[in-house]
């Protein structure tokens, strides 16, 4: 097997719904994957903010080996351990009463989100340009990027997008006929964009004017990411339902839908469900990413590393450098032309694996776990990455 036989069977046997892959991977061990040609690479892509543990850590394969082989799946006419832990864990971390939904995915925690706010009776919800939710008809229409949105039509109605960080116009869109506002802390997939400060705050405050359940979209800065277990609670901002997938499991399936209050009821027996949300293994595989997050000190690992590789970036001063932003360990490189798919490519020749997520933006997301040596080792291969890059592509 190599990268191009396994392409090849790829393109014949899958649906082309992201493109060609870029590589065939075989294995990983921490934050290291290895190709199938046998090349090896330092993983800053992380599976998109998946793989909080790296790949193979002992404490998920642990975990999963011994879900998997005393209890597998109970479908949703019994109950198992492995999800009542974990509920239980994650309103602990949030520090409030509540109820918890499971899913598999992040699409899906969004799609419970919706219909509990359809189930306020309220018609109407908002979001925000450029944002990302998910691509089941829910989620697609809260979604600000029609690109996205095109040829899927008539997508579930009634949605305002508004400019992102711009809580004036939010105030302007939201009235007590409002369902729901859906807002991710930071905007991951449309290029790592943080608001100003202050913003989350006030589209709390706009929401609970109008009896508008606020949802916080964490699916890619919640359990850690942000080197917080939530974004938003670090903001001191208290969302009626926040949403999680991604690095919640460490790479195995899972989304997670918290809701507190009045929301945390709305969902009644027969209206929503799916027969694998709240599997034993899933659930397992996330306590044991939990516990590993706070066993290993890795909020405060994801603090530090994340300053390292920020600071580490910007002082390399190198002229296609424009910016670098982000919190902890999800960072957006700003470049000052629209480089970010040969910048990527050029990494990955050097053997570093990043993110072309926008034209000009490349995404950092490496695992929780990252040491020192290993976010050196990307400092120092960068300004050698970037100077390969041909800026007659349209720099600036
Ligand atoms: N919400 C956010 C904020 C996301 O970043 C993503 C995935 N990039 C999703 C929802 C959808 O998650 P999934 O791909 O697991 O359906």
């Amino acid at each position: 097997m190599s990268n191009a036989s396994l392409t090849a069977r790829w393109q014949s046997a899958l649906m082309d719904n992201y493109g060609a892959p870029r590589l065939a991977l075989t294995r990983g061990e921490g934050a290291r994957l290895w190709d199938a040609d046998g090349k090896e690479y330092l993983d800053f892509v992380g599976g998109i903010a998946v793989n909080s543990l790296g790949t193979g850590h002992p404490a998920v394969v642990r975990a999963v080996s011994e879900q998997v082989a005393r209890l597998g799946h109970v479908s949703n006419l019994f109950i198992a351990e492995p999800p009542v832990a974990l509920a239980e864990r994650l309103l602990a971390l949030a520090g409030r009463p509540g109820r918890v939904y499971f899913s598999n995915s992040g699409a899906e925690s969004v799609e419970a989100a919706f219909k509990i706010g359809r189930l306020t009776g309220r018609p109407h919800m908002v979001a925000t340009q450029g944002g990302f939710h998910g691509r089941t008809m829910g989620a697609l229409a809260l979604t600000g990027q029609p690109a996205k949105q095109r040829g899927f039509g008539p997508l579930p109605g009634d949605v305002t997008h508004v400019p992102y960080g711009d809580a004036e116009a939010l105030r302007a869109a939201v009235t007590t006929d409002t369902a729901l506002v859906v807002i991710e802390p930071i905007q991951g997939e449309n290029g790592v964009v943080v608001p100003p400060e202050g913003y989350l705050a006030a589209v709390r405050e706009i929401t609970r004017a109008t009896g508008t359940l606020l949802v916080l979209d964490e699916v890619q800065t919640g359990i850690g990411r942000t080197g917080h277990w939530f974004a938003g609670q670090a903001q001191g901002v208290e969302p009626d339902i926040v949403t999680l997938a991604k690095g919640l499991a460490g790479g195995l399936p899972i989304g997670a839908t918290l809701a507190f209050g009045p929301a945390a009821d709305l969902l009644t027996p027969g209206g929503h469900g799916s027969t694998f949300g709240g599997n034993p293994v899933s659930c397992a595989a996330a306590l044991a990413v939990l516990d590993t997050i706070e066993s290993e000190d890795l909020l405060q690992r994801v603090k530090d590393a994340g300053e390292r590789l920020r600071d580490g970036i910007w002082q390399l001063g190198h002229p296609l450098v424009d910016q670098v932003r982000g919190a902890g360990l999800l960072l957006g490189i700003v470049l000052t032309g629209p480089l970010a798919p040969q910048v990527q490519q050029a990494a990955q020749n050097a053997g570093i694996l990043v993110n072309a997520v926008a034209p000009d933006v490349l995404r950092l997301a490496p695992p929780l776990i990252i040491g020192d040596a290993e976010v050196d080792a990307f400092l120092t291969a960068l300004p050698g990455v970037l100077d390969t890059v041909d800026t007659s592509a349209g720099a600036r």
